[in-house]
């Protein structure tokens, strides 16, 4: 489903961010990428959402090299893609209900979807009681479920999530993985980068291991070492 050959990435001058970086995610995997900070793990997801492009090689979505996609094609390609960040990025004036629906109405879904599936995607992250809040009204780990909401509303195929419990206690960070392996389950593939020792070795999936924009480790069912 996704596929690096060779891929170099220079900003500007300085060294190469990503140094012949070569792997393939099939659907239905779930891959954490490690490394320290500036490593070139967000680079990786970067240009998996075309916000970046390769200085060289080839990144593939489903064989189809995304330097070369035509703007409609991003655009269907990211509609596929379910962002998550480290600092959730909720909308702060709109309630949970409304930050959710907002990724719908964006799409332009209708009124009666809308209405479906918001309830359903809150329920999936167990917050269906806080529909009415406002995101400073509940705690961080909530607010990183109801950005996980909001990722998955559209039914996305791959789900990036950058960090997600960079700013988490370990009692939340636990909700957001396990959150993360449901999403999984159910049949999206979830690209994770982190720096948590924890998670990695409490999930037992594939982990790459980057340093200085090389992968030094992919490893099938890995465990955190750095
Ligand atoms: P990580 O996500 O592992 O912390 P990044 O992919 O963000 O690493 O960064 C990899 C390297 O690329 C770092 O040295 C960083 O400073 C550099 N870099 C990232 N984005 C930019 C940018 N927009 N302009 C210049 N350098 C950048």
């Amino acid at each position: 489903m996704l596929e690096f050959n060779n891929v170099t990435k220079f900003y500007g001058n300085g060294p190469a961010s990503l140094d012949d970086v070569s792997f393939k995610i099939n659907e239905g995997e779930f891959v954490s990428i490690v490394g320290h900070s500036g490593a070139g793990k967000s680079t990786i997801l970067k240009i998996i959402l075309a916000d970046e492009l390769p200085s060289s090689g080839e990144a593939l979505f489903e064989k189809q090299n995304i330097a070369f996609m035509r703007g409609s094609e991003i655009k269907k390609m990211r509609r596929r893609i379910g962002v998550i960040f480290q600092d959730f990025r909720l909308l702060p004036t709109k309630t949970i209900y409304e930050n959710i629906a907002f990724a719908m109405e964006a799409i332009g879904q209708s009124n009666e979807e809308i209405a479906a599936d918001v309830p359903h995607a809150l329920d999936l992250v167990d917050l269906a009681d806080k529909f009415d809040k406002f995101p400073h009204e509940i705690s961080g780990g909530e607010q990183q479920r109801v950005a996980i909401a909001r990722a998955i509303v559209n039914q996305p195929d791959i789900i990036l999530a950058d960090e997600p419990t960079g700013n988490l206690d370990p009692i939340s960070t636990y909700e957001v993985v396990q959150i993360l392996k449901k999403i999984n389950e159910l049949g999206a593939t979830v690209i994770l980068t982190t720096h948590n020792k924890g998670v990695i070795d409490s999930l037992e999936k594939r982990v790459i291991t980057m340093d200085e924009g090389k992968i030094i480790k992919d490893d099938p069912t890995g465990k955190f070492s750095l």
